[in-house]
């Protein structure tokens, strides 16, 4: 029965004063009201849980707890690594957002208190249980007032300050409730995200894995046969890098291949998908993309690489890449297995006639762009 109905009932309306006198009635009020919360947290944690990144997720989250009150300081500290420590902060100051410098390289030593205390925290516990004033330190300067674990299968991911609202009272009972249930769905979002990155990410580049690499260009073959377009794929390889390795270390090396996906992600599109293949090759999905804006492409990403200088040990060393490219017209059917094939065929050709060179795969024919095409398409 609903509660109109009940309302409507004349027992009710003769006992009224005697029900409202005993608090029945605020009793109900209370209870509608917080079955509407639920609902509303419902509908929340549905969204969290559809967020696609980090980014999306935090500012979802700025947005529901903004509809409830405002704190002096909103930090998110959140380590995006798994195996090893990467911190990233998210500070918000009166909710919008701003950008701090937080000294701190992991959240190892505060997993023992968040153990003991899996959910919303007064600071003030936490500063006192922790007793080293080096741990508290680097929150100090946001004043807060209560912290928040984002605790998960890997352990702690990360944690949440709460700054004084900006109205100065104090956190009601039922904000820090409310406070720990979103915080619970946002720790399951959030984990999600991170675990997702890095099934599909290569976690010393950031660029994404070989797995998804290949299931992207599948997609995207799907796509040019149904909108009938064409899309190109360019695959890099450094030269002699094995030299480079015994000359200068392996760890010269490691550096020099994290820039170059930096240069890379710097030198390619929006919209093209950039993934780390394997060691030392890498490789670029361009989306719609026909030969010669594929050859154009493909001699700017050889350029930047070639004109690109990492600092080690108070050397500046450089490396040059091999690149080959292949097409996929609509009209080809080619398998991603074939495209890649090519593409690579390309690239032993650029190899074999003296590397730091552009090749174009060509049905039958191999076509050399650097030399060819690059001084009058550029
Ligand atoms: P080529 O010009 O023919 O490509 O010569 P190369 O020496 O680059 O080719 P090869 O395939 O013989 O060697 C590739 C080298 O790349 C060997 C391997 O140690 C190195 N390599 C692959 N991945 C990494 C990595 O993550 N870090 C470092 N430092 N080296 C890597
Ligand atoms: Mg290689
Ligand atoms: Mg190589």
């Amino acid at each position: 029965m609903e509660w109109e109905d009940l309302a409507k009932n004349p027992k009710l309306i003769v006992n009224y004063g005697l029900l409202k006198e005993i608090g029945v009635l605020d009793y109900i009020e209370n209870l509608k009201v917080t079955n509407k919360n639920k609902d509303e947290l419902i509908n929340e944690a549905y969204e969290i849980f559809l967020k696609e990144s980090v980014d999306e997720l935090v500012s979802y989250i700025i947005k529901c707890l903004s509809e409830k009150f405002i704190p002096t300081d909103l930090i998110f500290i959140l380590n995006e690594g798994i195996s090893v420590s990467k911190i990233k902060t998210y500070a918000y100051h009166n909710m919008n957002f701003t950008k701090i410098n937080m000294d701190l390289e992991s959240l190892e030593p505060y997993e023992t208190f968040f153990r003991n205390y899996s959910g919303t925290t007064s600071f003030s516990l936490f500063e006192y249980e922790i007793a080293d004033p080096r741990l508290i330190e680097p929150f100090n300067r946001f004043n807060p007032e209560i912290i928040v674990p984002i605790k998960g299968l890997s352990g702690l991911y990360g944690i949440i300050l709460f700054g004084p609202k900006v109205l100065s009272e104090e956190y009601s009972k039922s904000e820090i409730a409310y406070i720990d249930r979103l915080m619970k769905f946002t720790s399951v979002g959030i984990q999600n995200n991170i675990h997702y990155e890095h099934s599909v990410k290569d976690s010393k580049t950031g660029l994404y894995n070989h797995n998804f690499f290949v299931s992207r260009v599948n997609e995207e073959l799907a796509r040019c046969r149904r909108f009938r377009h064409s899309s190109s794929l360019i695959v890099m390889d450094i030269d002699h890098f094995k030299n480079f390795n015994d000359t200068y270390g392996h760890l010269a090396g490691d550096e020099v291949i994290i820039r170059l996906a930096e240069t890379l992600k710097h030198t390619v599109r929006e919209e093209d998908i950039l993934s780390r293949f394997g060691g030392e090759e890498f490789t670029v999905l361009l989306p719609e993309t026909g030969r010669e804006k594929a050859i154009v492409a493909g001699e700017r990403i050889r350029r930047a690489v070639e004109k690109m200088l990492v600092d080690w040990e108070g050397k500046s060393l450089n490396v040059t890449v091999s690149i080959g490219i292949s097409t996929y017209d609509w009209v080809e059917k080619l398998s991603e297995k074939t495209l890649i094939e090519r593409a690579d065929e390309a690239l032993y050709k650029s190899k074999k006639n003296g590397r730091n060179q552009v090749n174009l795969y060509q049905s039958g024919l191999l076509f050399k762009a650097n030399q060819a095409h690059s001084s009058d398409i550029i």
